[in-house]
Order: C-alpha cells, then structure tokens, then sequence
C-alpha cells in the first residue's frame, strides 16, 4: 500500500467514528435532555391532577355511600377528563384494575401500571406510531391515576434531527475527504521526490538531487539525502577517474614498451638473417642496448613510483651540502660529456627527508635539465631558506617548455613534442616527473616549474612541513 493510502485510511476512519460517534451522542443527548423536561412536567402535573382528585373524592365519600358514591366517582372521573385531557395528554383512573373512563386505543396499558403502587413512577410507551411518557400512582389506596403525555412530536424532532445531522455529516465528510486527500498528498509529495531521485540516482544519474522545501524532517532528510548523494557521486567520479587513470597508464606502458622491444627484435633479426658488415654489427647492437637501456630506466622508475605508494618515509636531516657535492661527483662524466657545468650554491644546509629520495628526485630533474641543455650550458642548482620553508632551485639554459605543456609535465608518461620526436635518442618514456612529484608529495613539499621556451626552465621545491619549520630553528 502506498504511503500516503497509509496515512489516508486510519486518518479517514477514525475521522468518520469520531464524527457519526460525536453526532449519535449529541443527538442522544439532546433527546435524554428533552425526554427529561417532558418526564417532570408529567410528574408535576400527575402530582397536581392526584392532590386535586384525592379532595375531591374525600368529599364524595363524606357526602355519598353505595351505588350513589360510585356514580359521583364516575361523574368526577368523566369531569377530570374533560378537564385535563387535551390533544396532547390524557388521564386514566383504574379501581381494582378496571378502569373507570375510556382508554384511548393506541395507549397499551400494562396490569403493572394499573396497580396501586407506594411511590410514584414513570415509562415511556408506544404503539408504533405514538410515543407517551405514562406517569402512575395511587390515590386514595383503591384508585390508581395514570397521567399520560403525548411526546410523539418530541421523537419526531429528534428522528428529523437525527437525518438532518447525518445528512450535513454526509456533506461535511466528503468535502473533507476531498480536502484531506489533497492535504495528504501535498504533504506527502517530497516523500514522492525523495523516491523519484533515490530511483534516477540508482539508475545512474548521479547529478540528481532531491527538492529541499522548508526545514522539517523530511526536509532534513532531503538534504541529508543530498549530501549523501554528492558523496556517491564524488566517490564514483573518483573512481571513474582512478580506473580510466589506470587504463591509461596500462595503454602508455604497453605503447612505450613496444617501441624499444620492435627496435631490439628487428636489430636482432636483421644479424640473424642478413650478411652484415663490422659497421652493421656495431650499428644494431648499439640500438639493442640502447633500447635494453630504456627498458631498463622505465622499469626501474615504475618500480620506484610503486615502492614508493606504499612507504612510510622517515625523515631525518639532510645534509644539503654535501648530497648536492655528491650528485656533482657522480654526474660529472654527463655533464662533460656535454660540455655543461653545473653551479651549486647551498644557502639553507639542511632539508627534513628521505636522503636516498631526495637524491633520487634530485638526479632526475638534472637528468631531464642536461638533456633539454643544449653543449656549453651552464646549470644552477641552489638552495635558500625562507621565513617558514626551505626552497630548492635547478634552473637550466635548455630548450624550455611551451606553457600549455607545464600542467601535464608531472602526468605519468607524458612527454614533450620535442623529447618525442627525439624519443630513440632521449631514452626517457616521461616517468621521471612523475617519480619527482611523487617524491616531493611523500614530503609535503610542492614542486613548481616555470619555463620559457627557448631560454630555459626552472625547477622549485618548497619543503614546509612542521617538522621541516623545526629543524630549520634547529640548524638556524
Ligand atoms: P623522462 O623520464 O622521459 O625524462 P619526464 O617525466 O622526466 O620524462 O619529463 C616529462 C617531459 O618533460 C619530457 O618530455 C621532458 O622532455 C620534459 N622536460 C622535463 N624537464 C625538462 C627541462 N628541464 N627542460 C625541457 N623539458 C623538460
């Protein structure tokens, strides 16, 4: 059953109990009211008719006997009759249970009523058509005076009532189910919306939010509702985004693999099938190692990024000074090899981090600063404390980057126009950024680049953590 059936049929049916109950007792009420008035009144007037006859038949008694006193009684009778009976009311005097005047013949009279009794009493009768409330006592011991009072009207009005009430009942109930179907569903509806979103959401519209009207609970709930579903939404988003990543980088890493391994498989091939000469055999075992090289710097980088998703790095001091000297040392046959010198100048000695890491982040932006140098360059890698960091500059004279390539520099695989077109020469297949930033993010630290084609890029790390701010007051 619907919800809004559920709160339509109990509001609905205790609606109509509580209303017909409300009338019934009102009408019944009413009535006890009246029927009582109309019970007094008759006791009254019995009480007044009894005193009267109870004189009067004092007198007969002192003044007749025998059959004379019994014709003064009925004379007496037939005068309270004329007397007292009127459309509305009649009396009756019983003797010994017989009655002395006429019964009318729509009044039933029962042997109870007609015997003398101590006290006096009433009923309600009728005969199908006509109501009266009877009041009986006795007088004088023998004589037993029944007042009866017509109260047929009376139970008219109230059957009149009774219809005109259940009629304006009937009226009132339908104009207000009408009303309190509308008002139901009114109130009801942003249960309804709820629904409706909750069903779009599940069949994948995950923009779809819920209507916030007003700030009752269901309101509340919408919201709650809505903050719930930009979660999902942002947690599907992210995984949409991880697994396409993902896919990405599966798509890279097969396409970069098959360049050095077609090259290594056709030089292979070729000293198998074809006659060569020294210079051949010189030729295609440079390019087999130098492919094996690339394969060999690509495998260790991604071993790299993915040993380094999973450590906890411990930072201790590093020595700025003497890791800069030591990287000098170890590249200097690359930097002659180009003619290239490579100025330090170590302001800030100390670093928080990872020696090894540092190193390694270090050797490859001068790697990728010594392959974008053109012969005779010279390159800068300094270090410099600020206020509340400690910054680490590499700045070359090389081939620089165009602007629209910097943000997507550090993305896995990525390379340059100018490093693919001189791919096979190169080596690289664009991890070492992406090793770098995951280095430097291992640290906190942020790493920017600025570039302008033609004069040189520079490289800038900024170390900020706390405990980076701690060991600065340390070696300050
Ligand atoms: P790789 O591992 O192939 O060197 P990187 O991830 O280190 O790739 O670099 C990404 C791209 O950015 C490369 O194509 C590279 O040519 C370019 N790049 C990196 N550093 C510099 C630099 N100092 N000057 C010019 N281009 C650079």
């Amino acid at each position: 059953m619907k919800f809004w059936l559920k709160i339509f049929w109990p509001v609905f049916i205790l609606f109509t109990c509580a209303f017909y109950a409300g009338i019934f007792l009102t009408a019944q009420f009413s009535y006890k009211n009246s029927l009582n008035t109309s019970r007094e009144q008759a006791f009254a007037q019995h009480k007044f008719i009894a005193a009267s006859l109870s004189k009067d038949l004092d007198a007969i008694s002192g003044r007749t006997e025998g059959e004379e006193r019994q014709k003064a009684v009925l004379s007496l009778v037939e005068y309270y009759v004329e007397t007292y009976e009127n459309q509305t009311t009649s009396i009756q005097l019983f003797q010994g249970g017989k009655s002395l005047n006429d019964i009318p013949q729509n009044l039933p009279m029962s042997d109870t009523l007609k015997t003398p009794s101590d006290s006096r009493r009433s009923v309600v009768l009728g005969d199908g058509d006509r109501q009266y409330i009877a009041v009986t006592g006795t007088v004088q011991n023998d004589y037993v005076l029944i007042y009866a009072y017509d109260i047929t009207q009376l139970v008219g009005a109230q059957k009149r009532l009774i219809k005109a009430l259940l009629l304006s009942c009937i009226i009132i109930e339908l104009i207000t189910t009408v009303l309190l179907y509308f008002l139901i569903k009114y109130l009801t509806k942003p249960i309804k919306t709820l629904q409706d979103a909750t069903s779009r959401i599940a069949a994948g519209e995950y923009g779809v939010r819920a209507e916030v009207r007003g700030n009752d609970e269901i309101a509340a709930l919408a919201s709650q509702f809505n903050g719930m579903a930009a979660e999902v939404s942002a947690r599907i988003e992210e995984q949409t985004q991880l697994s396409l990543a993902r896919q990405q980088f599966i798509d890279n890493l097969a396409h970069e693999l098959k360049t050095p391994l077609t090259a290594i498989y056709s030089n292979a091939e070729l000293l198998q099938t074809t006659k060569f000469s020294d210079d051949d055999l010189i030729d295609a075992t440079s390019q087999i190692m130098r492919q094996t090289n690339r394969i060999q710097d690509m495998s260790k980088k991604l071993l790299d990024i993915a040993l380094n998703r999973k450590l906890k790095i411990e930072k201790k001091p590093v020595d700025l000074k003497s890791l800069f000297q030591k990287i000098k040392e170890e590249m200097s046959p690359t930097f002659n090899q180009k003619g290239l010198d490579l100025i330090l100048c170590c302001d800030a000695d100390f670093i928080f981090g990872d020696a090894s890491l540092i190193e390694n982040l270090l050797v490859n932006l001068l790697d990728n600063a010594v392959k974008a140098s053109k012969t005779k360059g010279t390159i800068y890698l300094s270090s410099r404390r600020r206020k509340d960091s400690v910054v680490i500059e590499l700045r070359d004279q090389g081939i620089g980057i165009r602007k629209e390539q910097l943000n997507s520099i550090f993305e896995p695989f990525y390379r340059t126009d100018f490093a693919r077109a001189k791919s096979s020469e190169r080596g690289g297949a664009g991890l070492g950024l992406a090793l770098c930033k995951q280095i430097a993010d291992l640290h906190g630290a942020e790493i920017k680049v600025q570039s302008v084609p033609g004069k040189g890029t520079t490289f800038t790390l900024i170390f900020t953590t706390p405990q980076q701010l701690n060991e600065n007051s340390m070696t300050a």
